[in-house]
């Protein structure tokens, strides 16, 4: 028991070194209540989709985590940190951390990406809408790209959109809840800070629109809410 406790304690002191806080990004390893009532990205996002999603699916990511941290014997950790360097963490739980890891920040980012339709700008503004428009000619073409990388996906996972680490934007796409800052695991030239994302696990959007992902997608547009994205590049592109 005692060298067990030991045991658990020194690695967690040597993950925890390895383990450094990344700035702007920081998270809790609890679930932060929804920022707006389930019912408030109706009817694009109806209410018993988002109960589950949020009460059941991220709820497991974050359980899930806990127990796989539990198990590496890493006591405290910052979960973006922790997926942008998931060679840090013990080979055994790698996997683990990666998969709930990577679904407790992607959803957590998620519900703040979205807000009640009308309730803020409708598209990109300032900095972000003019980088929009010169990375992508306009912010149509845009919403374009990124909803292909969405439908494209196949199987389970998310389309995003990136700021690289030289400032400019990307569309991409990964599987499963693998995020944009997963070094090591994304391919380099798709690494970055994501500033919008969209969940396109069947999860998010079946029991709606059942089959027809790029309804879901189409209708989406309506809940962004572009004034939490715009506050994310900015961040971003300061470093
Ligand atoms: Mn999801």
């Amino acid at each position: 028991m005692k060298r067990r406790a030991f045991f658990s304690t020194s690695t967690a002191a040597l993950a925890g070194s390895l383990i450094v806080p990344a700035r702007s990004h920081a998270l809790d390893l609890t679930q932060a209540p929804l920022p707006y009532a389930p019912e408030a990205l109706e009817p694009h996002i109806d209410a018993l989709t988002m109960n589950i999603h949020f009460g059941k699916h991220h709820a497991a990511y974050v359980k899930n985590l806990d127990g796989a941290l539990k198990a590496a014997g890493i006591d405290k950790a910052d979960p973006v940190a922790l997926i942008s360097d998931l060679k840090a963490v013990p080979e055994a739980q790698r996997t683990a951390i990666r998969n709930n890891g990577g679904g407790h920040v992607n959803h957590t980012w998620f519900w703040k990406w979205m807000a009640p339709a009308g309730s803020g700008p409708k598209g990109p503004e300032g900095k972000l809408g003019a980088a929009i428009q010169n990375t992508f000619t306009s912010i149509d073409d845009f919403k374009k790209i990124f909803g292909e990388a969405g439908a494209k996906r196949f199987g389970s996972g998310w389309a995003w959109l990136i700021a690289t680490k030289d400032g400019r934007l990307k569309v991409t796409s990964t599987p499963n809840q693998d995020n944009p800052l997963m070094k090591g695991v994304v391919e380099d030239e798709n690494l970055g800070t994501p500033i919008l994302g969209l969940d396109v696990w069947e999860h998010a959007y079946y029991l709606k629109y059942q089959n027809k992902r790029p309804d879901y997608i189409a209708a989406w547009w309506n809940v962004v809410n572009w004034a939490e994205v715009t506050k994310q590049y900015e961040a971003a592109v300061k470093g």
